[in-house]
């Protein structure tokens, strides 16, 4: 199994200097090598497996960075050349812009070359590099992989991507719990429960609202907008990491509490798309949440159960089996089944239903 660790990291004027060249040649090798695709596939509509060494002659610079950096960015670049070729309306892959305001490169364990050991992380090229370690990590994990990053307000990150056996025994569910999502209240539970976003997360989003208006209105390129820009930067910051905090609080709550959840195999990106349910969903953090779920459960032994997205748990009620097509209808918050006469809330019943079909699946 896989696991990240992030830390925060402080390097040096000198570090600083190289890790900014870095994401520079990251960038340019992307955008050099994507360029030579799309022109190569207008002329020939061909496809056109270019690699960083090619560039190294005409680019000397290239040759100061470190390589394996260069590599994953060709590996990037291959995976969203590849979605283009399998399905050309998605179009050419983006080129990065310079204007981007995060930076990060990724760069692989080989022969030693990285290491984190007393508080400090030794990266190709950078060398031995401060970091805030604040959590151990096992000794029997192996490294694989750094992503370094670059947030918008400045400060350094590295991801670091460990591997290791799993030697957890499963345990038998006997708690189960279904997960309904919803999108103002992250979802609601088979038990009619849902999580109270904290009041001080609310007014932080609707700061953050505020402050990225007033940016979208102030010239371009005027010293007041790169202050306010900076001023939205760190309010996001802050209400992604309130975020954070909150889905991890949640999360470990259900997972010390239940054997197996079971949730909806939701596609965020089609939802968001289709129902134009805009940033909302996206937002709301249902993706890291079921992610930060399932790795609790996982450590532990336990299960997170994903019902087909075609399982129709709004229209089924829950006591008698019978279906009830007009709750399609997603206005309609509250029925009585014409069968059994059961009252439901919609999002209470559905939950309901996902735990029941994820009980059936996992105790099949
Ligand atoms: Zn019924």
């Amino acid at each position: 199994m896989n696991k990240a660790y992030k830390f925060r990291i402080y390097p040096n004027a000198e570090q600083r200097t190289m890790l900014a060249k870095t994401f520079g040649c990251v960038r340019f090798i992307y955008n050099q090598m994507l360029a030579d695709k799309i022109k190569h596939y207008e002329n020939t509509n061909q496809k056109l497996n270019n690699t960083p060494a090619q560039y190294k002659s005409r680019y000397e610079w290239l040759k100061e960075v470190d390589s394996l950096a260069l590599a994953n960015a060709q590996m990037n670049l291959q995976t969203a050349y590849g979605n283009f070729f399998r399905n050309p309306k998605v179009g050419f892959p983006k080129f990065k812009s310079k204007k981007s305001n995060h930076r990060s490169y990724t760069t692989n364990y080989v022969n030693g070359n990285i290491s984190l050991k007393n508080g400090q992380l030794k990266l190709p090229k950078i060398g031995l590099v401060k970091c805030k370690q604040h959590r151990q990590v096992p000794d029997d994990y192996i490294l694989k992989s750094v992503t370094v990053s670059q947030n918008p307000s400045g400060k350094y990150y590295a991801s670091i991507l460990f591997e290791y056996e799993s030697q957890v025994q499963q345990i038998e569910p006997h708690s189960f719990l279904g997960l309904d999502f919803s999108m103002h209240e992250l979802y609601v539970d088979s038990d009619g429960n849902e999580p109270n976003y904290p009041r001080y997360y609310r007014l932080s989003e609707a700061k953050l609202a505020k402050e990225q208006r007033k940016l979208s209105h102030m010239q371009k390129d005027s010293n007041n907008r790169n202050k306010q820009r900076i001023k939205v930067a760190k309010l996001h910051e802050k209400v992604s990491n309130q975020r954070k905090d909150f889905l991890h609080k949640q999360s470990r709550q259900i997972a010390n509490a239940y054997d197996c959840v079971c949730i909806e195999n939701l596609d965020m990106k089609a939802m968001s798309g289709a129902l134009h349910f805009g940033k909302s969903v996206s937002d709301n953090g249902w993706g890291m949440f079921t992610t930060f779920l399932q790795y609790k459960l996982d450590e532990a032994g336990k299960k997170l159960i994903k019902v087909d997205k075609f399982f129709p748990s709004s229209q089924i009620c829950n006591v008698c089996g019978c279906k009830n097509p007009e709750t399609k209808d997603l206005s309609i918050r509250n029925w009585i089944c014409a069968e059994c006469g059961t009252r439901h809330n919609r999002d209470v019943n559905a939950a309901i239903n996902i735990r029941n079909e994820g009980m059936r699946l996992a105790l099949a």
